[in-house]
């Protein structure tokens, strides 16, 4: 979608919660356990994936481990960790 906010039309970003790829519980919902979910890109090839699925399967956990080292190795010298996006880079002018 794109509205025009004068003088520029800009392109308007439609954020859906993300939702675990194991069990379909989205981010932020009543998890059972007494919290709101928080989900994680940690599953295969990043994507969505809950604390209990990803705690519930000894491969998905592995998994996670591997997803979590590559996403802050490619952070560069200084990543930012304690976000609900997994790690990113340190970048001036950006914090
Ligand atoms: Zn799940």
């Amino acid at each position: 979608m794109t509205r025009k906010i004068n003088p520029v039309t800009v392109a308007i970003a439609r954020t859906v919660p993300p939702s675990c790829y194991v069990c379909g519980i989205k981010d932020g919902a009543p998890d059972g356990y007494g919290d709101a979910a928080e989900l994680r890109p940690y599953g295969k090839n990043g994507a969505w994936i809950c604390y209990y699925c990803m705690i519930g399967n000894s491969e998905r956990e592995a998994e996670a481990h591997r997803q979590f080292d590559a996403q802050l190795g490619a952070c560069g010298p200084i990543g930012i960790l304690g976000e609900t996006t997994g790690p990113r880079p340190l970048k001036k002018g950006n914090q």
